[in-house]
């Protein structure tokens, strides 16, 4: 920290203490070189991460939305309280981090999915389902297959999807038969 009086960068700090607002520090400091006092302030840096939202509009990250978002999710699952506010101070942690001021709502929505997919299926698939806003049941199937080991992926598997997904699609096309 440079000297206000001579401009000397040589300082020393004499006391350190809390400020008066949280997250400060005030220091006095010592210039070596004139022996001048000066006061200055530490203070954590908080400029909110904005949240850009599909229709382009600007809002300051919401961590209380994201908690509601994967405890909805988390309903009724044996996840307990504690992982889930860590899952949200993860996903801070990381958008602070990213030293983006402005970070698209789709890149949150992904971070909650990846992070519900590593502690639970159900959670995962519920939440990623209403995010992802699956347009069909084949989308939907796509990603339940996503989630099973890769040795259960049987061929019987497949072909059971794909029976299904030929049905929905045979049905889709019958609605549209009978309306026309
Ligand atoms: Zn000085």
């Amino acid at each position: 920290m440079k000297c206000p009086y001579c401009t000397n960068l040589n300082t020393r700090v004499v006391d350190s203490r809390p400020g008066k607002i949280e997250f400060e520090v005030r220091r006095r400091r010592e210039c070596q070189d004139c022996k001048q006092r000066f006061t200055t302030y530490e203070r954590v840096e908080q400029a909110p991460v904005m949240i850009i939202k599909k229709d382009g509009r600007r809002e300051a990250f919401d961590r209380e939305k994201v908690l509601r978002g994967i405890q909805k999710a988390c309903e009724k699952r044996a996840i307990s309280v504690n992982l889930i506010e860590e899952m949200v101070d993860l996903i801070e942690q990381e958008l602070r981090e990213s030293n983006e001021r402005e970070v698209s709502a789709k890149i949150v929505g992904e971070k909650i999915i990846q992070a519900l997919k590593k502690i639970d299926d159900v959670a995962y698939v519920r939440f990623a389902s209403v995010y992802r806003e699956f347009k069909d049941i084949a989308d939907f199937i796509q990603e339940l297959k996503g989630l099973l080991p890769r040795e259960c992926r049987s061929v019987e598997f497949d072909h059971l999807v794909d029976g299904v997904v030929d049905k929905v699609v045979d049905e889709r096309a019958d609605k549209a038969d009978d309306r026309s």
